[in-house]
């Protein structure tokens, strides 16, 4: 075990016990004997001081189903508040699960990353999410998230009432790479659509990858976008998960209310969702969220 406040290990002793109020569960207590502090067996989890536990579940579930935070409080009878803390706790935790996924899982050979554009606070302020997913299995692998200016008719107007904006696509698909390394294998083949900022980011990270570019296609109306008109599409594995994001979080929907205001909770958002998603794939009657540690 390793101490939460020095980070010290195997210095830890036993510490005796106390019954936890909110659900009497009997927790062991221990002591670092380099900081002297004590902690107990519940610091580690996913439901640390978090005393209405029994709605976790169901609230990751929910949320990652296209329930809006608000609506899913009132459901539950609960403060927004507990939602909103859930959903930073969830993302995290999610973050770490991908994390750890992408290093114990087998090579990718076969991937297809692209960028998912929503917004923050208005349409004037775009935001850019860049999501890599496996090809076939449709396993989301990666995600970054960024600022970008505003484009077409909306670039004046954002520019008078917002001022001049960033553009972060360089450092968003920079760490989307940087998160790959882990994960794929020395040859491959990596699917994008005929974007001409991605070529010189796969010679420089993938370098003995080949590189396939599709044209685009008319979007259905049905998946509003995502999902292509008719016949073959090749980066259907993208476009899928693409789709499935915008439905299973509200605040991805076309047309809807709810809007992000954090870029932070956007980028934990996806997380969640990302990890809902592939748990979902392995098994469509496990969808519970597990965590041994919160960084
Ligand atoms: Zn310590």
């Amino acid at each position: 075990m390793v101490c939460p406040y020095c980070k010290s290990q195997g210095n830890i002793g036993k510490h005796g016990t106390y019954i936890r109020s909110s659900d009497g569960k009997k927790c062991r207590r221990f002591r670092c004997r380099a900081c002297r502090k004590t902690f107990s067996e519940t610091h580690f989890g996913i439901d640390y001081r978090l005393r209405k536990r029994y709605l976790n579940q169901y609230v990751f579930r929910s949320l990652c189903s296209g329930v809006s935070q608000r609506r899913l409080a009132i459901i539950l009878g609960v403060t927004r508040a507990v939602i909103a803390r859930r959903l930073i706790r969830f993302g995290r935790c999610a973050q770490h699960n991908l994390e750890v996924y992408r290093r114990d899982r087998e090579k990718v050979i076969k991937l297809n990353f692209d960028e998912l554009e929503t917004f923050e606070h208005t349409k004037c302020k775009p935001i850019t999410a860049a999501i890599a997913v496996e090809d076939k299995t449709r396993k989301v692998l990666a995600i970054a998230v960024g600022r970008i200016p505003a484009k077409g008719p909306l670039v004046h107007l954002a520019r008078k009432k917002y001022g001049p904006r960033p553009c972060e696509r360089r450092k968003v698909l920079t760490a989307l790479f940087q998160d790959l390394k882990t994960c794929v294998g020395s040859v491959g083949l990596v699917k994008t659509d005929q974007s001409k900022a991605y070529p010189p980011f796969i010679r420089a990270h993938l370098p003995a990858w080949t590189h396939e570019a599709t044209p685009g296609r008319r979007g259905c109306i049905v998946g509003q976008g995502e999902l292509k008109e008719g016949g073959w599409d090749p980066l259907f594995s993208l476009n899928h998960t693409y789709a499935m994001f915008r439905d299973g979080l509200k605040r991805l929907a076309r047309r809807t209310w709810c809007t992000t205001k954090k870029i932070e909770n956007l980028t934990l958002a996806l997380y969640m969702y990302a990890w809902f998603h592939n748990l979902y794939l392995d098994s469509k009657k496990r969808t519970r969220l597990k965590l041994e540690w919160i960084p």
